[in-house]
């Protein structure tokens, strides 16, 4: 499968230590628009389209900052210009990058298709990020699982590309020949071709699987710091297996 989606996690530019990465960040764009929770500068896209996405980008900010209860106080800076490309986040400075031609929908992007749960998912890293986690399968997983919430009619994002989650997990799965196991499913290390989307899909399963069966408070409680025998009364493994179990109760469509 082609993804035409492709997603770079937030952190893996932080994790590296290769701020300089994003050291071109800055400013530099041609004009800004500003929502009462962010301000997007753009470049490479018209007014009309920058309103637009300046508009499903606060929508997403809500939904999620709803979700979870709480804001991310800071105003949030949306970057859109030719040199960027995949959305990424960076939860230091506030900001998400994405490149023009997302927007505009030329290079084999839909204009919108996929955007706004895009969107969704670099503000849930912004909006909670997790604490002390070495492996980030977690805070991929959280943002995968609440841009499914989130999806529109019209979602083709990446991982899922508008489908079930646990079903796309399993397709990936049985074309991979197995599940990864969590321990190694780190997306940080995981740029590696076929197995990518795996990665991320496993993760978005895994935790839709915690916050449905536990509840968002436990996982939140987990995901800032706690162990998982702490909260869950069960190590990852355990949980692992339990969701490993459900999956397999589910039919493929
Ligand atoms: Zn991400």
């Amino acid at each position: 499968m082609v993804v035409t989606h492709r997603h770079a996690p937030a952190l893996i530019a932080l994790a590296l230590g290769a701020l300089g990465a994003i050291a071109s960040v800055g400013t530099a764009a041609g004009a800004s628009i500003a929502r009462s929770n962010l301000i997007l500068e753009y470049d490479g896209i018209s007014e009309a389209q920058s309103r637009a996405f300046a508009d499903e980008a606060q929508r997403a900010y809500r939904d999620v900052a709803r979700y979870f209860g709480r804001r991310d106080e800071r105003t949030i800076l949306i970057l859109v210009g030719d040199r960027y490309d995949v959305p990424t986040a960076y939860h230091e400075r506030a900001t998400i990058t994405l490149g023009a031609n997302r927007i505009r929908g030329d290079a084999g992007f839909g204009r919108f298709a996929g955007l706004g749960p895009s969107i969704v998912h670099e503000i849930t890293h912004l909006v909670a990020p997790s604490r002390g986690k070495d492996n980030q399968f977690l805070d991929e997983g959280l943002a995968v699982f609440v841009q499914e919430k989130f999806k529109r009619p019209d979602d083709r994002s990446f991982p899922n590309m508008g489908r079930d989650l646990h079903q796309e997990t399993l397709r990936w799965a049985r074309d991979h020949g197995r599940l990864i196991p969590l321990a190694e499913a780190d997306p940080s290390r995981g740029r590696a071709g076929g197995s990518r989307p795996l990665i991320y899909l496993q993760g978005g399963s895994f935790v839709r699987y915690l916050v449905e069966t536990y509840g968002l408070a436990s996982f939140m409680t987990m995901y800032e710091g706690q162990s998982y025998q702490a909260v869950y009364g069960k190590d990852l493994a355990a949980l692992e297996g339990e969701w490993k179990k459900f999956l397999d109760g589910i039919e493929l469509d």
